[in-house]
């Protein structure tokens, strides 16, 4: 999580870096901050608490004048979002921004207060400044003193270090967090992700674990963690930042919704080829998924529920067993590999803190290979994973991800058909996959013309202060994602359940006040689907049934019946996300939260 950037010019980079931040902002803000340093070593600062526009509206902003410069905007880890913990950090010409955590910041804290430091702030980023200041005063380059602090650093971090004694360069560090170089024309920056810097250079170099760069305009060095001089590949990208603005939108999650035709059908384009599914990434590992038995999906959070339903179609699809874990509990945890077992990460930013730790750990666990889809190019997990699939989704800024989520499970359903052809499996029924999937844009058109329909719906959430959402079979992870969707930015409590399981204690929680919402297409389900609802309605809870629109409900009282237009079985668990993310959506902006950035919240979780 936050923001890091980093710059080094020969002209007033300032608004570079407050643009930067807002680019960056999806991944922290609770605060933000900035220090620029001119040649004659005359530094500015500025730290705010709340977001980017606060910084950026600050008076003092315009009279900041300084071509090298670092700037943050944080999701705080350790000590609240207040100004003295605002980064940068300072020990006395040393400033520090970091990304990550310093798991053994106590100790050092008391080390270096023993050597006489004062701390100002209640941050584990704090130590970092002081540390690099004392080993500065050691003697050696600024890169040398760098090079010798973080090795007392345990746990993670990207750092980028100034000194304003010497504004001709800056020194960054990574070690268990993202950064990144772009290189321009007589000027070079580093930033957390490439979204910062999209609109200034096309060239950009990933940093590797344990590398250390030293940053100056016209030069750079990257050593590796051995203390070897190593070049980078430089990864050249032509997008454009296409999210600079919400157009006529309220609000990026809205916009995101609205543009998941578009982003499927982007996803798509050049995987279907006349009832086939051709994913050309994998061509050469044709023979080694031809074998595989076993399918371990690893992923966080919205990336885990797409997961789950690929677990269904896995197994259903194409006869290969499939375990799904969240990767928090999957990297600490001692499990057995099973034969032939291919470990498949999500990612929508490919850099996820604990997706990337559980793929570095599968290579060592004996995994036949791994393969990640990600949303994002220019990152970790697909440069350090075997195979990659890319959804091609576009920036997604809002934080509740929702076409990330429907692309991702695109790709994954086409993974299905490909892996299950390559095994001989699903050839009769990979001409209806991939007709279902070309229809698919069209389908989500025809259902979001249901958004005002569920934003009338959405008012009878609004006093709530719990939901369930229930569904079966790969509905259930869909039930589990719209949960997610409305606790993320309605802040209402919400769970969701496998239907059936519903008489196994949950149905305690049903009283005249809880609204039960769920989803029920036509497939072979429906009856035992009906007959939960059924125990729901008993108990007095008020329904609200997405349901196949010539599906017959005999009884209406406390259903609120929501028919949706067909669309083939195989697809519709993403077809039936779609009024679920409306859902949250609308009781969200009823409600007036911050529907981008919900409270405590941010999108690329780059901290365990
Ligand atoms: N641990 C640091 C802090 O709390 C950095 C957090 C971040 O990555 O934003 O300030």
């Amino acid at each position: 999580m936050c923001g890091i950037i980093g710059a080094v010019a020969l002209r007033n980079i300032t608004k570079i870096l407050i643009e930067g931040l807002r680019r960056l902002e999806y991944r922290g803000y609770d605060s933000a901050g900035l220090s620029v340093v001119d040649n004659k070593g005359q530094i500015n600062s500025l730290r705010r608490v709340g977001k980017v526009q606060v910084l950026s509206d600050a008076d003092m902003i315009q009279k900041l004048d300084g071509s090298t410069g670092i700037a943050h905007t944080r999701w705080a880890t350790h000590g609240e979002p207040s100004e003295a913990n605002t980064h940068p950090h300072v020990s006395q010409h040393i400033y520090v921004v970091h990304n990550g955590i310093i798991e053994n910041h106590e100790s050092l804290r008391e080390l270096l207060i023993d050597r006489g430091y004062h701390f100002t702030s209640e941050t584990d980023t704090e130590v970092i400044a002081h540390l690099v200041n004392w080993q500065q005063q050691q003697g050696g380059s600024l890169l040398k003193v760098v090079k010798t602090a973080i090795t007392q650093l345990r746990g993670s971090y990207s750092i980028v270090i100034m000194d304003i004694q010497d504004p001709s360069h800056l020194v960054a560090a990574r070690s268990g967090s993202p950064l990144i170089i772009g290189c321009g024309e007589g000027e070079n920056f580093v930033a957390s992700d490439q979204l910062a810097l999209l609109s200034i250079v096309h060239r950009f170099i990933c940093l590797e674990e344990g590398d250390l760069a030293e940053i100056y305009a016209n030069n750079l060095s990257i050593f590796d963690k051995h203390n070897n001089i190593v070049k980078r590949p430089v990864v050249e990208l032509q997008t454009k930042y296409d999210t600079s603005s919400k157009g006529t939108y309220r609000h990026y999650m809205e916009k995101e919704i609205y543009e998941q035709p578009i982003a499927i059908k982007n996803t798509l384009e050049g995987r279907l080829n006349r009832g086939k599914i051709n994913l050309s990434e994998l061509t050469e590992k044709q023979e080694l998924l031809s074998v595989v038995q076993h399918i371990q999906i690893v992923a966080c959070g919205t990336s885990y529920n797409s997961g789950m339903v690929a677990r269904y179609w896995f197994e259903s699809l194409a006869g290969i067993a499939c375990d799904v874990e969240i990767a928090s509990e999957f990297r600490y945890r001692k499990s057995c590999v099973r034969k032939n077992s291919l470990l498949i990460a999500l990612s929508q930013s490919g850099e996820t803190a604990d997706t990337l730790a559980a793929l570095r750990l599968s290579k060592e666990l004996g995994y036949l290979s791994s393969l990640v889809i990600s949303n994002v190019l220019v990152s970790s997990l697909v440069r350090e994973s075997n195979m990659v699939l890319l959804t091609k989704a576009g920036t997604e800024i809002g934080v509740a991800s929702t076409k990330a989520f429907t692309s991702q499970l695109t790709l994954l359903l086409m993974l299905v058909a490909y892996i299950g052809r390559l095994q001989g499996q699903v050839i009769s029924k990979e001409y209806d996959i991939a007709q279902a999937l070309q229809k698919l844009p069209a389908r989500i058109e025809q259902i979001l013309t249901l958004d005002k329909t569920i934003e009338t719906l959405a008012k009878n959430f609004v006093d709530k202060k719990h939901a369930l959402f229930l569904g079966r079979g790969d509905q259930y992870p869909i039930a589990m994602e719209g949960a997610l969707k409305l606790k993320e930015i309605s802040y209402i409590h919400a769970e969701a359940f496998a239907a059936g399981d519903l008489k196994h204690g949950p149905l305690a929680l049903v009283d005249n006040e809880m609204p039960v919402i769920v989803n029920a297409p036509n497939n072979k389900l429906l009856k035992k689907l009906k007959s939960n609802i059924e125990e729901v309605r008993a108990r007095g809870g008020w329904l609200y049934i997405f349901a196949d629109k010539n599906i017959y409900f005999s009884n209406n009282t406390k259903m609120k019946i929501i028919p949706l237009p067909y669309v083939e079985e195989i697809i519709a668990p993403i077809f039936y996300t779609i009024p679920l993310q409306l859902l949250a959506y609308y009781v969200a902006l009823i409600k007036g939260t911050d529907i981008d950035q919900p409270r405590n919240l941010a999108k690329s979780v780059t901290v365990e």
